[in-house]
């Protein structure tokens, strides 16, 4: 890419306009920092909640908790909010905070890389080129639909979609429907597609540990106290906090309280599920936890109702109008809707993104995606990444871990400038100690208990999850110590490091 200016035409670029890319973006222009772009590849806000748009997409966190501490909504209308509601108040907020004019969208981000010479990012999308000081990606880390390799996925003839590519023109009312997968999304939108199947296969590969979903509507008088009172929410966040935040002594700390929990999701398949066989086929044979603990009062009742069936013996083999289980049994179908996840690790927007020395983050990352507060990466001055290596949750709200590295990042901008500084840098010996204790205490997690999950990079190492309480993360990240970085390629302190020799530029 050509950058012949030496001065880039924005401090700040953007990628993505979810939680993090509208995050970032208000706390730049609280602190006056307008001269930001965000590029966004869709033609509206909203990241995961404007594109999971499936029947009964909501989320699994309460919806106090699941929203900015800067921009409380009092008149959610339940406990766990639905999409319609997420998608509508994160487009209230762009509009509140008057980022529209800041979003260029349909702008998909096909390569951005780092100029050494001039200390800046050229990044090109599908609409033009643009150079900028500083990258924040902010483009999610379950935006990109993974679909499964089965032999002949290829040549079924009949209608196909993902879970996150929700195609409502087409009415599946009556028509036989196949859906393979069962996690998150899955639990939720298998109850309303049975509702209007006239036949639907479920095909599991590995069960999940489901729990009931304690979900209620926030009453009018609980609203009207909300708004009028706001210590009350404040409160009420406050303890939906704290009740989250004491899973991490089962899921970090000691692994074998998680027993105890397990107890409540046996007891939810006894509760709800009646064929003895069935029940077998849903009870996993790992501890819970360690894929995410699901929350569902009508995935069992879905299951059990007389068009549906689980089928668990795997997939051999998918045919022009057919699915064929491993035990040859075929059956016929008019649609696929893959529920099969995301790329949370080996995200291909890794493989777009060039540091220093002509590397990729894909390149950097083959045995496993690393970061420093799954935010900085060594190799890779001025970006920034939210929801980066490690900073996703098995317990509490996402939303907390981007308002925590939102304002990290503010603050290294800041730092740059108090150093006159172009370049901000991790210094790759604290990236490697800071992930080694990371890795370290991921080992004693229930997350390593022996189970596969998403949480984990195909060599096996967990690159998904933050192993600790939200607050600790959230004290590391104010806690702010100017050696552990390269300014301009000098280190904070003033002193180069042996393991970076040569990196002075000045
Ligand atoms: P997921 O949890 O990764 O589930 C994917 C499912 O597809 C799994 O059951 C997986 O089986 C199955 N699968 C994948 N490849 C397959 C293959 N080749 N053959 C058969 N089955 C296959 O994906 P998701 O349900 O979209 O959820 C992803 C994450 O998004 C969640 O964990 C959660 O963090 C987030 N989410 C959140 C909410 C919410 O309420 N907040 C709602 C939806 C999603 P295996 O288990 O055997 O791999």
């Amino acid at each position: 890419m050509n950058t012949k200016k030496t001065s880039p035409e924005f401090d700040v670029a953007i990628i993505g306009s979810g939680f993090a890319g509208l995050c970032m973006a208000i706390k730049l222009k609280e602190q006056g920092r307008d001269n930001f772009v965000i590029l966004e590849r869709a033609q509206d806000v909203g990241g995961t909640w404007r594109d999971n748009h499936y029947p009964g997409a909501a989320c699994d966190v309460p919806s106090h908790l699941y929203s900015f501490s800067f921009a409380p909504n009092p008149d959610w209308s339940r406990k766990y909010p639905t999409q319609p509601e997420l998608y509508a108040y994160l487009r209230k907020i762009a509009a509140d905070y008057d980022l529209l004019r800041h979003i260029r969208f349909d702008n998909t981000l096909e390569a951005a890389q780092y100029d050494e010479e001039h200390h800046v990012w050229a990044v090109r999308t599908s609409q033009g080129s643009l150079t900028t000081r500083a990258l924040v990606m902010g483009n999610g880390g379950l935006a990109e639909p993974k679909l499964p390799e089965i032999p002949g996925v290829a040549q079924f003839k009949g209608k196909t979609f993902h879970s996150s590519r929700w195609d409502h023109d087409y009415d599946l009312s009556g028509k036989r429907v196949a859906v393979i997968g069962t996690g998150a999304s899955a639990i939720q939108l298998v109850p309303e597609v049975a509702k209007v199947a006239g036949q639907l296969d479920v095909y599991q590969r590995t069960p999940n540990w489901i729990i009931p979903r304690p979900d209620r509507g926030y009453s009018g008088l609980e609203k009207v106290l909300f708004r009028r009172i706001p210590a009350s929410r404040r409160l009420h966040r406050n303890a939906i906090y704290w009740s989250h935040e004491a899973r991490v002594m089962g899921l970090v700390l000691h692994p074998a309280l998680m027993k105890v929990f397990q107890k409540v999701a046996e007891r939810h398949i006894r509760k709800q599920v009646r064929d003895p066989a069935l029940r077998d086929q849903v009870t996993p044979d790992y501890t819970i936890g360690c894929k995410r603990i699901l929350i569902s009062n009508d995935w069992y009742p879905a299951l059990q109702k007389p068009h549906v069936s689980l089928v668990t013996d795997g997939i051999r083999e998918i045919r022009a109008h057919s699915i064929v289980a491993a035990d040859g049994r075929e059956r016929e179908i008019d649609a696929i809707i893959y529920s099969t996840g995301f790329y949370a690790t080996e995200n291909p927007i890794a493989a777009v993104v060039t540091g220093r020395d002509g590397k990729t983050l894909a390149d950097i990352w083959q045995d496993g995606e690393e970061a420093y507060l799954g935010t900085l990466v060594n190799g890779f001055p001025n970006l920034f990444l939210i929801v980066g290596p490690n900073t996703g949750l098995g317990h509490s709200s996402m939303v907390f871990m981007i308002e925590t590295q939102a304002s990290y990042i503010l603050r290294l901008l800041g730092e740059m400038e108090a150093q006159v500084s172009r370049t901000l840098e991790v210094r790759e010996s604290v990236q490697q100690g800071y992930n080694a204790r990371l890795q370290a205490r991921l080992g004693n997690s229930i997350w390593s208990t022996g189970c596969d999950s998403w949480y984990k990079h195909k060599s096996g190492k967990i690159t998904a999850l933050w192993p600790g309480f939200t607050f600790q993360f959230w004290l590391r990240a104010r806690r702010f110590d100017a050696s552990d970085y390269l300014f301009d390629g000098v280190s904070g302190d003033g002193y180069v490091a042996a393991d970076e020799p040569g990196r002075a530029t000045v």
